[in-house]
């Protein structure tokens, strides 16, 4: 089966099919006493099976986690759900949905709450009524875990989700949605997890226990593979280093840093022999929380990175929320077309500029010891920056003289909304540098979803009218002295890499194990030739044709070996 390659490497294993919360009813009597009988029993049955998960996290060092658990089980302790619940189910109704209708008022309580705490706990009180309807209709809660390690198929996956699968047991996944550029692929890269996305028919097709093939490189998925394809495999993707300089043949330096994650991402990156973090998501470093750390723990988690680093410097990301990366620790309400919506840099400036303070001022402290950089995501006009700009005169202001109040910390902007691009010779004048996102530029460019794998073909990175936005944005900002970097997947594209070199860009930041093969594709290039093809590939009419120019011009990637 054909997919969209989302992360590199192969792997060989059995299928587990990710079962999604969806209960049909079961045909059981949940009327009258026999549907209040049926509901003491489930009730109990859920409560003993929180307690037994809450204490497997607690042996696993997530107290936190064990918490939220233990108090779903409280929920169940109240007198209130089973009285109110009986009453309704006396008066006629089944005891599913005297459940839910008993708790529903306290559910939309706390989402009304202007406190995130406290709306967040509503999706707890929702996962309890279902975790009640599932025992009373005998569904059991999640698909048993595998018993061996497996790739996971499953129709979409969150990215907490993602990042929450045990690395033991899963060695890679394949989805039926989803884009090479969705979150949920970056993250899967990040964690080194082969990947492919948007298989059309997939979930169907697959088997729990099937032998699978999973080829990350190529966006294959093989069920049952023959033997002489197993025995090709090659494993993920091996992590090779390389910490020179890549300088192309006539002395251009173009630096490759990596995108990160977490920490462990910078451990990679630095042992990869990057340059730098062109692009530190901070949303996935607070993936997988009940709440956002605070300043402190912020400054703890960032002086990691940094020291991670050595004195090679990291770009620092505020809170990207939104759209297909939601925080389960700050939830939003839904919106009708979120793409569009309250994300990124919009969501802290509107809603929550207390967030962006915290960063600030933990981005501060550390950049008073090492080389850390601040950059805005989702800026579409420069009044944004302003704003944003007095907010860091303000954290500054907060903070002790000896601690940050001092620091300089370079400010950059991501580009990735088409009114920053065309506003790029402004804006250059208010930030000290800019890094593409190219991933969000493409899908708002074209207006094609970067989740939705059937519009993907649409939004091709090489497409010239992207390349000419490109350009656009690195010479309005060389005009004004400004660095530019490429953060978005376009920089890991071996295509891509002698279009953007010969536009100018001044770092291409990648995944940790790309970096030595991005630094080996930039060292053979010739930047004045780099820079002919570009202005030609300015002037073509689509993807496919800048991809046949670079063929011509002897500049395409070398065809995989099969
Ligand atoms: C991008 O949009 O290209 C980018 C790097 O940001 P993200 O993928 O996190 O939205
Ligand atoms: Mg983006």
């Amino acid at each position: 089966m054909r997919g969209i390659a989302a992360a590199p490497g192969q792997v060989v294993a059995p299928a587990w099919r990710w079962v999604e919360s969806q209960v049909h009813d079961s045909g059981v009597d949940l009327t009258g006493e026999a549907g209040i009988n049926r509901l003491q029993v489930a009730i109990k049955g859920v409560k003993a099976a929180l307690a037994t998960k809450a204490a497997r996290l607690e042996a696993n060092g997530a107290a936190a986690e064990a918490g939220i658990l233990e108090a779903q089980a409280l929920m169940l302790d109240d007198p209130a759900l089973l009285d109110g619940a009986s009453g309704l189910i006396r008066k006629g109704g089944l005891a599913d949905s005297a459940v839910a209708d008993t708790m529903a008022p306290f559910a939309e309580m706390l989402r009304a709450s202007p406190d995130p705490v406290f709306q967040a706990r509503a999706v707890d009180v929702e996962d309890v009524v279902e975790q009640v309807r599932r025992a009373l209709h005998g569904v059991s809660d999640l698909p048993p875990p595998p018993e061996k390690p497996s790739i996971v198929v499953a129709r979409d996956l969150a990215p907490s989700q993602t990042a929450g699968l045990d690395r033991t047991l899963v060695v890679g996944f394949a989805t039926e949605q989803g884009t090479a550029t969705a979150h949920t692929a970056i993250l899967a890269r990040a964690l080194g997890l082969p990947a492919v996305v948007g298989i059309a028919g997939l979930v169907d097709a697959v088997e729990n226990g099937q032998p699978l093939l999973l080829d990350g490189d190529r966006g294959l998925l093989i069920i049952d593979p023959p033997a002489e394809d197993v025995a090709r495999v090659s494993g993920p993707a091996p992590l090779t280093a390389d910490a020179e300089p890549a300088t192309t043949r006539d002395g251009r330096r173009v630096e490759v840093g990596c995108n990160a994650a977490n920490l462990d991402d910078a451990r990679r990156a630095a042992a990869a022999g990057a340059d730098g973090i062109g692009l530190l998501r901070s949303e996935f470093l607070f993936l997988g929380r009940d709440q956002l750390p605070d300043e402190d723990e912020q400054v703890a988690m960032l002086e990691q990175v940094v020291a991670a680093m050595g004195d090679r410097p990291v770009i620092l990301r505020t809170l990207d929320v939104g759209a297909d990366k939601p925080l389960p620790a700050l939830p939003q309400p839904p919106e009708a077309n979120p793409a569009l919506g309250v994300r990124g840099l919009r969501l802290q400036l509107l809603r929550r500029p207390d967030l962006l303070l915290d960063q600030m001022r933990a981005a501060l402290r550390v950049g008073a010891t090492g080389s850390l950089r601040l950059m805005l995501p989702m800026v579409s006009t420069i009044d944004e920056v302003r704003q944003a700009k007095q907010l860091l005169t303000q954290a500054r202001r907060e903070l002790e003289p000896t601690s940050g109040r001092g620091t300089h910390i370079p400010l950059g902007i991501m580009v990735e909304v088409p009114a920053a691009a065309v506003g790029a010779d402004q804006l250059a004048q208010e930030v000290d540098f800019f890094s593409l996102g190219t991933n969000d530029l493409t899908q708002y460019l074209f207006a094609a979803d970067r989740t939705n794998p059937e519009v993907a073909s649409l939004a091709d990175g090489l497409h010239p009218v992207v390349l000419r936005m490109i350009e656009q944005v690195i010479s309005a900002a060389h005009r004004h002295g400004r660095w530019v970097g490429v953060c978005g997947e376009m920089a890991s594209d071996l295509w891509a890499v002698p279009l953007l070199v010969g536009l100018g860009v001044d770092e291409l930041s990648v995944h940790p194990p790309l970096v030595a093969k991005i630094k080996a594709s930039v060292r053979k290039l010739e930047n004045r030739e780099c820079a002919s093809v570009a202005r030609v590939a300015l002037t073509l009419d689509n993807g496919q044709a800048v991809r046949r120019l670079l063929e011509e011009r002897d500049l395409a990637p070398a065809p995989r070996p099969d």
